[in-house]
């Protein structure tokens, strides 16, 4: 399951920006499409349709023009569909198989499941490609019940909030629908769609409550560790609080799977912290398991952080080629030669350590670094 993005035209630049970082897809109003370049850097998955038709052969012109944008599904709403004579349905059958893009029909007409369900098998009956998009936002408008709407098949989600009578395409967490209840409805979607009325901030805050809810199609930490944008709050997070620290540290770095990107729902937050001498290490730890719960790592209980004194860790400086290693100095040393993200403290000093080991220990170390 993937989250699509849905830009404003104002701010577009940044948006897709975000999705290159992050790796989203799109899905765009068609009024957007006149700015093409964007959409050469960022898959365009969804293409929603005008749902205003001056005559009906405007429809399939507009399809024909989407096409060249190769998106995999086409949206139009339920009440622009129905209104369609079956000819125009047919014709448009022909073009969609030939381009080989889906449409779907979005409930904006109809709150009541049963309802929309009759007016898709009516155009299912012309339409050999077709499928469905539910609303969520509108199926909460002038009281659908959400219940109605469980366990039904459909490709594309969109999620939004409102008052139950206006369609205000509102923020997550501002409205009548409670989202952290609702991935039971969502789960069976391929796309999670974002369609919130906002600015690009409030956008990505967002995104960030679906993360911090584990709402789709963030449900499992391995669907977020990895995201650029969350990665940098949750070095930030870190830094932050690590700050309270700050004199008793003399360096500290992520290595490990979440410097790799390549966390996943199981994933503990790898971390080594270089200290001054006489330093409490138990009011650390727990602090470090507290950041993993948070910020949805596993923590590991036996080796939750890597805490080494910095006499310690210059004393690792001094073996000789060859000489057997202790457990502690293998660890001060693989830390060191693994894909690190620097985090705290000094980091000429992390620099001067991660160097020398490079240089003497890499080849005398019988493990393998990555
Ligand atoms: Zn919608």
């Amino acid at each position: 399951m993937q989250l699509l993005i849905q830009p404003e035209k104002k701010s577009i630049g940044r948006y897709i920006k975000f999705c290159i970082k992050n790796n989203f897809s799109l899905e765009v109003d068609v009024d957007l499409l006149k700015k093409k370049h964007y959409f050469n850097v960022v898959k365009v998955v969804v293409v929603h349709g005008g749902n205003f038709f001056n005559k009906e052969a405007d429809i399939i012109n507009e399809i024909k023009y989407i096409s060249r944008f190769h998106p995999k599904f086409i949206i139009y709403h339920d009440e622009v569909l129905e209104k369609l004579s079956k000819e125009m349905l047919k014709i448009i059958n022909v073009y969609l198989l030939k381009s080989n893009i889906k449409l779907l029909i979005e409930n904006i007409k109809y709150n009541k499941y049963n309802q929309f369900k009759k007016c898709f098998l009516s155009i299912k009956k012309y339409i050999t490609n077709v499928g469905q998009c539910v609303d969520f936002g509108h199926v909460y408008l002038g009281g659908g019940d959400i219940n109605d709407w469980t366990k039904k098949e459909y490709e594309v989600a969109h999620i939004h909030n409102n008052d139950g009578i206006s369609d205000g395409h509102l923020s997550l967490s501002e409205g009548v629908i409670n989202y952290c209840e609702l991935n039971i409805n969502l789960q069976l979607a391929s796309y999670i769609s974002l369609e919130i009325n906002c600015d690009y901030k409030s956008y990505i805050n967002n995104i960030i409550f679906l993360i911090k809810n584990k709402i789709e199609p963030f449900k499992f930490p391995g669907d977020y560790l990895n995201l650029d944008f969350y990665r940098k709050i949750i070095r930030k997070k870190i830094l932050n609080n690590i700050g309270v620290y700050k004199n008793n540290i003399v360096y500290g770095f992520f290595y490990g799977s979440f410097s790799n990107k390549k966390c996943h729902d199981y994933s503990d937050l790898d971390c080594f912290i270089c200290v001054k001498n006489n330093f409490n290490d138990k009011e650390l730890i727990n602090f470090h398991k507290q950041n993993c719960l948070e910020l949805g790592f596993v923590v590991d209980n036996d080796y939750p952080i890597e805490i080494f004194h910095y006499q310690d860790v210059k004393k690792t400086l001094t073996i000789k080629d060859g000489e057997e290693l202790s457990l502690d100095q293998e660890e001060i040393i693989k830390s060191h030669l693994m894909k690190s993200e620097f985090i705290i403290g000094d980091k000429k000093e992390y620099l001067k350590m991660k160097n020398f080991f490079y240089e003497n220990y890499k080849k005398t170390v019988k493990r393998n670094f990555k």
